[in-house]
């Protein structure tokens, strides 16, 4: 069984690690990889010890695994793809309404890394969790850069520097993170989840959770947030005004999967927040958290700034890099048996993750 990595278009992140290698041959019998593959990620070529380095078009059309970050894979390609062959991607399927259908077209197998259900078993493959993790972490180091003050209490012989405030919603992986990062360096810390399982996530991070009454039962959503009455929604916009003004740094997190960001703070909170804080917004490729939030961009709302950017991995794309890696590696460590994969088979990881296939 052949296994062949691509290059990432998109991102520095590259899909397989050299020390990788020795373990996948474990699984498989042979692993290509595209040439400069981990070259973002600070991965020299000669790095590889025992892959082989094959053209874009070699991988395609002679591999039985093909694996990517992001697909780009055109049409074309999938048709000179291996019968059999079975293409790993982070294809967010949730987002593209007519993805599946143009795979199922192409009578492509393909197996979605963010279908992966957030399940025990699943963890050590989860990339949602890898990404948003290192995204939580960037989040803050970003609001940083931008801030003119200090984050920790700073006592000094010209007088006594307060901490920063901060305010993270959405307290799912990257929110946690964030917390735990802004807690480091020495911020204080509230954090707003609709979810109420995590407020004693929240607490044991040192930061105190904002309570909201009267959000709407989620336990039946696999751990996903549901989408909340105007009510609460109304209850939850006033008292985010009110943190958001006291606020020196907000991050965003909230996500609705396969459905716009819900919008936690409107132009009007922008407004009256202290000029020279920082909202970070990760939701912002999905319409944004935070009312004026430009995917990929900063905007400066008088004097406060709204860094829209969905993509915080990709500022740390050596460890990005691992963690992809490693998710791949547990996954195909989980799905192959006796060097195939069993495309019928009823294992929850490989049937909820599988989006097309080929028969
Ligand atoms: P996500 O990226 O889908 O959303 C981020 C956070 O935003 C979530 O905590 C969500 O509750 C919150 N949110 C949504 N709407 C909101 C609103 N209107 N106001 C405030 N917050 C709002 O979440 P995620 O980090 O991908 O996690 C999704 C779920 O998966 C969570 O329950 C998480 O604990 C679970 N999870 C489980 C595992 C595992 O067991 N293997 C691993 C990772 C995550």
């Amino acid at each position: 069984m052949i296994i062949g990595f691509l290059k990432d278009h998109k991102s520095d992140i590259s899909p397989l690690v050299p020390a990788n290698i020795s373990k996948l041959l474990k699984v498989v019998s042979t692993v290509w990889l595209e040439s400069e593959i981990g070259q973002g990620a600070f991965f020299a070529n000669e790095d590889y010890v025992d892959g082989e380095v094959k053209s874009r078009s070699e991988i395609i059309s002679g591999a039985d695994i093909v694996v990517q970050i992001n697909p780009d894979i055109t049409d074309e390609e999938y048709s000179a793809l291996k019968v059999s062959a079975v293409v790993i991607a982070q294809y967010a399927p949730f987002n593209d309404s007519s993805l599946v259908d143009r795979l199922s077209k192409l009578k492509v197998n393909a197996i979605s890394m963010d279908m992966i259900p957030r399940t025990s078993l699943a963890q050590s493959m989860d990339v949602l969790s890898s990404m948003a993790s290192i995204a939580g972490y960037q989040s803050v180091l970003v609001a940083l850069q931008h801030m003119p003050r200090y984050m920790p209490m700073m006592i000094t012989a010209a007088g006594s520097i307060k901490p920063s405030k901060a305010l993270i919603l959405g307290a799912g992986v990257a929110g946690l993170q964030a917390i735990a990062t802004a807690r480091r360096l020495g911020a204080m810390v509230e954090a707003f989840d609709t979810r109420a399982a995590v407020k004693e996530e929240v607490q044991s991070l040192g930061a105190k959770f904002v309570e909201v009454e009267g959000a709407r039962d989620d336990k039946d959503a696999g751990g996903y947030a549901v989408e909340q009455t105007e009510e609460y929604k109304q209850r939850q916009a006033a008292l985010i005004q009110e943190k958001a003004q006291g606020a020196d740094i907000i991050v965003t997190t909230a996500q609705l999967r396969g459905r716009p960001a819900p919008k936690l703070i409107t132009m009007d909170t922008v407004k009256k927040m202290k000029p020279g804080s920082v909202i970070v917004d990760l939701a912002a490729s999905t319409g944004g958290n935070c009312e004026g939030a430009v995917n990929d961009e900063v905007v400066d709302i008088n004097g406060v700034k709204i860094v829209g950017d969905s993509n915080l991995a990709n500022r740390m794309p050596q460890d990005a890099s691992t963690l992809y890696s490693n998710n791949i590696l547990n996954l195909l460590k989980h799905i192959v048996r006796d060097g195939a994969i069993d495309l019928q088979s009823d294992d929850e990881i490989l049937s909820k993750s599988i989006i097309t296939k080929s028969e």
